[in-house]
């Protein structure tokens, strides 16, 4: 079997975290249990692109269940588990192609090797797979049937594209699920987030200052649990709407170049470019933390940094410190890639499950409605998203009420005043 792993003798201890994750995503488990027996995805070819985690171990795995032949490669250089990378390759024959701290180059050259396979679907998590496959690749495009997405920039991606009338293919919008964005990214990445930057420093959060760039779901998550660990917290935005919740919600607001001055730690998730950039470092207090959990490598402009720094040292793990020509000192976190997925391990299973589940929902829904859909972005259907919901509080054990018959009709009626 084809594959490009760092050390397949991790394999042992991958399965075993593997098998951990599972037992908390009962959503995720049940379709996979359907899917064996239905094999909904017999003869389809996937490759997907996203974290390679314990978490998405569990997908590969119910995909193939599905009767998929599954290609996974990595969405980020810095996330890859070499050990579950490892476990899926000997333990579940499902062909990787990752290595921990690849290169821009070997990353590429691994997206090139799936996108080889000539998939049916393809799975993004950021959108270079699709982004590749219609700049480079467009001889791939016929055995096509649709995408899917994981989260919100490879979303913003496609329906670029889509408005550019060069979308060549349908694309679910995985983040766009409820079951999604209001869960992964909001409590999924307000836990996961602190826990990297916890792991990479081991500093003290209570009394801080912390800041946070970016008031959408990420953003809300993140601030949530830094002021539940005693920190002082700061939002910066630029939509006023958000601004405004941020202030409501009991945060600061002001803008970066205030925030910079007061800051212990700042954190970055807007999916945007240079969010800190040169004069912000200009203007930043000794010691600041600095760290991204938005998209890629982009938000904070290391780039700049690095011109206008005397010395740079690795001081820990995933902590780069640079020393500025007054003598402060500046550190920035797992290179300014994303920091949960970097110095952590991503979102705990029980939220992925969700996502994931609406990821296993949305190929199957793609293979059965194969022809039908328009080179657009699509929602998750909200009968897939229900379902999920439905299944996440049966496994939780949570009983809900149902409409009554007079309920619904008054809630369809229009002639009941007071
Ligand atoms: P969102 O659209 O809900 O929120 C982004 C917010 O950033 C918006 O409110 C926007 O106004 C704000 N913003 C944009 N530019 C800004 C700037 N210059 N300064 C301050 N604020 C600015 O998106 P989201 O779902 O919160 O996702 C944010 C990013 O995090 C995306 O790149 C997404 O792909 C990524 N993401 C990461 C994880 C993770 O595991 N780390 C999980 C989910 C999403
Ligand atoms: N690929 C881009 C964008 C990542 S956005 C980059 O690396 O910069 C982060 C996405 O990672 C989220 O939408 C979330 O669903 C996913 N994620 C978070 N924790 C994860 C985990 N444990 N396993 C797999 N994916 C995870």
């Amino acid at each position: 079997m084809d594959f490009d792993v760092k050390d397949i003798s991790l394999a042992e201890k991958g399965k075993l975290r593997i098998e951990w994750a599972e037992k908390d995503m009962p959503v995720l488990r049940q379709i996979r249990e359907r899917f064996e027996k239905e094999k909904p995805l017999k003869g389809i070819t996937i490759s997907a692109c996203l974290h390679v985690t314990t978490e998405t171990a569990n997908l590969m795995i119910t995909l193939k269940a599905g009767g998929a032949d599954v290609y996974l490669t990595a969405s980020n250089p810095l996330s890859t588990q070499d050990d579950v990378a490892a476990a899926l390759v000997k333990e579940f024959n499902i062909p990787v192609f990752a290595i921990h701290g690849e290169d821009r180059d070997t990353y590429y050259k691994h997206l090139y090797t799936v996108l080889d396979k000539k998939p049916n679907i393809t799975m993004d998590d950021g959108g270079d797979l699709i982004s590749t496959l219609h700049q480079e690749r467009q001889d791939l495009i016929p055995n096509v049937i649709g995408g899917t997405e994981e989260t919100t920039t490879g979303v913003i991606r496609f329906k670029a594209m889509e408005k550019d009338g060069v979308l060549k293919f349908p694309v679910i919008a995985v983040n766009d699920a409820y079951t999604k964005h209001l869960f992964d990214n909001r409590y999924g990445t307000g836990q996961s987030t602190i826990d990297g930057i916890l792991r990479a420093t081991n500093r003290l959060l209570a009394g801080s200052t912390f800041v946070v760039a970016g008031y959408g779901w990420c953003g809300k998550g993140v601030a949530m649990r830094a002021k539940g660990m005693g920190a002082d917290v700061i939002v910066t935005e630029v939509d006023p709407l958000k601004a405004l919740e941020a202030r409501m919600d009991g945060f600061r607001v002001m803008p970066m170049i205030e925030a910079v001055k007061q800051a212990d730690f700042i954190v970055t998730v807007t999916g945007n470019i240079n969010v800190v950039d040169k004069h912000h470092f200009e203007n930043m207090k000794d010691g600041c933390i600095v760290s991204n959990s938005g998209h890629f490598d982009v938000e904070i402009n290391i780039k700049a940094l690095e011109e206008m720094v005397v010395n740079k040292r690795k001081i820990r793990d995933y902590v780069d410190e640079y020393t500025l020509e007054d003598g402060r000192k500046i550190y920035i976190l797992a290179e300014g890639r994303l920091v949960n997925l970097a110095a952590a391990e991503g979102h705990p299973a029980q939220v992925m499950d969700m996502s994931f589940a609406n990821q296993a929902l949305s190929a199957e829904y793609l293979v059965k409605n194969k022809g039908n859909l328009e080179p657009k972005v699509y929602k998750v259907p909200d009968e897939l998203d229900f379902e999920v919901a439905r299944l996440k509080l049966n496994t939780m054990g949570i009983k809900i009420d149902e409409l009554t018959q007079q309920q619904k009709e008054y809630l369809a009626s229009w002639q009941h005043g007071t």
